[in-house]
């Protein structure tokens, strides 16, 4: 029985990765230095994998920036805008991929970054490959051999992991009209050949290749490039042990293909969809392996041991201990590093942490799992096994989880309290009349930058270097500069800045009951960006206002409205690890009434517009459609839970970043925010498509600034995606906006292209 891992946290267990990558966009370390320093992290995660046990340690599964940019690197999709980077003598493969990433400014060059994209139904970005018509393949970025290489040298033969050629074509895009990506499988499918060929010759003896999409739904055509895909890698390297790794979703209807192809494990995602063990084995042949992905990759409870193991026992049964293989569910890219540096009892009692197992402890399950699966080893982890079913039972007996005063206002809540009072159009009259704006109102959407001042601020905080006075008063002056500075620019409807919040969902976690926290359990949003998502284990509770004072302090220093800044229930449920004993519709309902609680004290205190983000309400789609009504509404019953206690004036906004909104736009409409302002920038309106074919009735902020790149975007370009969309939706109902907060940007480049973006208002003002 092989165990192997799907991937390692890339970030390092202190964030190496991104404080590498920030010194070298910023000019303090070398480019060796960054190389250095990948290197590192690379050999410390084999190192670790090695010491836990695992048989199967994975490599090319870093990434300086995003996996998939890698692979559009090693194949040679290569958007033609990045070509005079390629010619530019001293710039290295890395500035490249940089450079695609994140935008190029410089050497008299102004190239906009590539597309970036949620990764399935997570919170990782990856970037949108681009494809035209004409588009060639060639091994062009040699990382995945090198990776290899280097592992060996520290004396482990590591299994290459490679996103397969269709998940690859189909994570990507058609830049041009009038051609499908899948008809470029015939000229990618040489440079996969390639590079198999040459792992196969470097003495390679398993490659992973994830295809993720093998596990949604699949048009014929697809499951027909399934085929020949695996047919003609199969064929070529006959020699090579292929691992085909499915996850975040069950087979389902392509279980049966996926049995067919010709590889030699299949990986089963059985924390999600663990019902799929059955069908599968059931219909599958009788050489193919199996690889059980029982351990949970993405979220933070400790593994009920017997409960994975009755699934092992099945496996084994029917298939002997030699077909089975054990893994983490999916890539452990998606969990905290390491529970061991978790050392704070306020943050995270000990109770709770005794419930949970980050990356590290997951390669020991697995390992505890295969020993205890195994009749010759069992007794020596029958110990383990003990204290795993004591743990669990302690998990489900704890006072720390049950609130029954939340449970009775849970059953209490009726179809009424999901209701704003009037309809929109009479919401709009009186919003117009109350608020007296300008047409195109300006805003942003919530966080000005978070300096290192802002941030020192609250590590001295929390080191005891300065009072809660101390802290407080100088979270006031930034909030009192951000209002001068915003009346300055010319903005409309201001925000308060966010200052005193480290991070949109933490923030709020921080004040509930319920929510649990971690000092190092960062995961990787996009890529240098880390988020730490907090642990919601109990039933979720307000126990006093959470921003009231903050908006109030700023709406006391203008008589521009301020727009008060919320996170939605959804967002909060998605960015946190959630606790799996109850449905996540439930945790999420909870949330909302903490929110509303929220929402009403705000209207009290005198705030007229108030936003609550849902930034991730896209990203919980389930990867099945099947599954999406039930998800979307009660998704949009959070929301409007949430939001519509207020009277008809109190102009409720919404934000929602990164989404292709065709799927769920009818969903959207039913939250029935007075204003929703989305990202559309870095697609140059197309996201706006969706909103103009389905004639959304309410306001609408099209982002014209695209906030994840330094680049600073013209008057005229914005002028420019402003008339695009005044072309398709009504003057009154437009706002201009950035596409999301500015937390991540610098001053300076912020104050330029906000004023850019006000006179493109104004302009645009002038000419209707
Ligand atoms: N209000 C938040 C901010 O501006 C929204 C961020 C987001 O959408 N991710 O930072
Ligand atoms: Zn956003």
């Amino acid at each position: 029985m092989l165990t192997h891992n799907l991937g390692y946290p890339r970030i390092g267990s202190h964030r190496e990765l991104k404080k590498a990558c920030e010194s070298y966009w910023s000019s303090q370390i070398s480019l060796n230095e960054l190389l250095d320093a990948g290197r590192a992290i690379r050999r410390h995660n084999w190192q670790r994998q090695h010491e836990a046990g695992i048989d199967l340690i994975p490599c090319n599964d870093f990434s300086f920036y995003d996996h998939v940019l890698d692979l559009s690197l090693t194949v040679g999709a290569i958007p033609a805008r990045y070509r005079p980077l390629l010619d530019m003598p001293d710039s290295s493969e890395l500035d490249l991929c940089f450079a695609m990433a994140r935008g190029y400014q410089k050497d008299g060059l102004d190239l906009i970054a590539m597309e970036m994209t949620k990764w399935f139904d997570t919170n990782y970005h990856y970037l949108v490959p681009e494809f035209t018509k004409d588009q060639t393949f060639s091994l062009t970025s040699r990382n995945v051999l090198d990776e290899f290489q280097e592992a060996r040298a520290l004396g482990i033969n590591a299994t290459p992991v490679l996103v397969g050629p269709v998940s690859y074509l189909l994570l990507g895009k058609e830049k041009v009209p009038d051609f499908n990506r899948l008809d470029l499988l015939d000229r990618l499918m040489p440079v996969y050949l390639q590079i198999l060929g040459e792992l196969q010759g470097l003495g390679a003896q398993y490659v992973q290749i994830d295809e993720p999409f093998l596990a949604l739904d699949l048009q014929d055509e697809t499951k027909r490039a399934y085929e020949s895909a695996y047919a003609a890698i199969t064929r070529a390297c006959p020699e090579l042990k292929f691992i085909l790794a499915t996850y975040f979703a069950g087979l389902e209807d392509n279980a049966e293909l996926a049995a067919s192809l010709p590889v030699n494990y299949l990986h089963l995602d059985l924390v999600c969809a663990p019902a799929q063990l059955d069908q599968v084995l059931s219909l599958i042949p009788p050489q193919l392996g199996l690889s059980l992905g029982v351990v949970d990759g993405r979220n933070v409870w400790k593994n009920d041991l017997k409960r994975s193991l009755e699934l092992i026992s099945k496996a084994v049964e029917k298939l002997g201990s030699e077909r089975v293989a054990l893994a983490p569910s999916c890539s452990l890219l998606h969990a905290p590093c390491d529970l061991v540096l978790e050392r704070d009892e306020t943050a995270l009692p000990s109770e709770i942490k005794g419930w949970l197992a980050f990356a590290r402890q997951k390669l020991d399950e697995i390992v505890t799992l295969r020993g205890l699966a195994q009749p010759e080893t069992h007794r020596q982890y029958a110990d383990k096994l003990k204290e795993n079913m004591l743990d669990m039972e302690s998990r489900r007996q704890s006072a720390l989880i049950h609130r029954p005063a939340v449970q009775q206002r849970f059953a209490a809540v009726r179809p009424d309290d999901l209701k704003r009072q009037s309809p929109f159009g009479v919401r709009q009259e009186k919003q117009c009349a109350d608020l007296n704006l300008p047409l195109f109102p300006t805003t942003t959407i919530g966080s000005f930058p978070q300096t290192d001042d802002v941030r020192r601020l609250r590590l001295r905080l929390k080191k005891g270097e300065l009072t809660p006075e101390q802290y407080e008063a100088a979270i006031r002056t930034e909030t009192e500069q951000a209002i001068r500075w915003q009346e300055d620019v010319g903005l409309d409807v201001l925000v308060h800045g966010e200052f005193e919040r480290n991070d949109m969902v933490e923030y709020f976690g921080e004040l509930l009951k319920g929510f649990a926290f971690t000092g190092s359990g960062w995961v990787q949003s996009y890529g240098s960006r880390c988020v730490k998502p907090p642990i919601i284990y109990g039933d979720v509770e307000r126990q006093a206002p959470m921003t009231v004072k903050w908006s109030k302090y700023a709406q006391s220093l203008t008589a521009k409205p301020i727009k008060g800044m919320l996170t939605g229930p959804v967002t909060i449920l998605q960015w946190s690890f959630v606790r799996d004993d109850q449905p996540r519709s439930t945790t999420a309902k909870q949330i909302a009434l903490a929110i509303r609680d929220e929402v009403c004290d705000l209207e009290k205190a005198g705030i007229r517009i108030i936003q609550i983000d849902e930034p991730a309400i896209r990203e919980g789609l389930p990867p099945r459609q099947a599954d999406w009504k039930d998800y979307l509404n009660w998704a949009v019953e959070a929301f409007r839970l949430a939001s519509s206690r207020v009277v008809d004036e109190t102009q409720i906004h919404t934000h929602m970043c990164y989404s292709e909104f065709n799927d769920i736009i009818e969903s959207v409409a039913e939250m029935d925010a007075d204003v929703i302002t989305i990202e559309t920038s870095r697609s140059q309106m197309e996201l706006l498509d969706a909103f103009v074919s389905f004639r959304y009735p309410n306001e609408i902020g099209p982002g014209v600034y695209d906030i994840h790149s330094p680049r600073v975007p013209t008057e005229q370009e914005m002028t420019a995606l402003l008339h695009k969309a005044l072309a398709v939706l009504p003057a009154r109902n437009l706002w201009v906006n950035p596409d999301c907060g500015l937390k991540t940007r610098k001053w300076p480049e912020t104050r330029r292209a906000l004023v850019n973006m006000v006179a493109a208002a104004k302009a645009l003002r002038e000419q209707v």
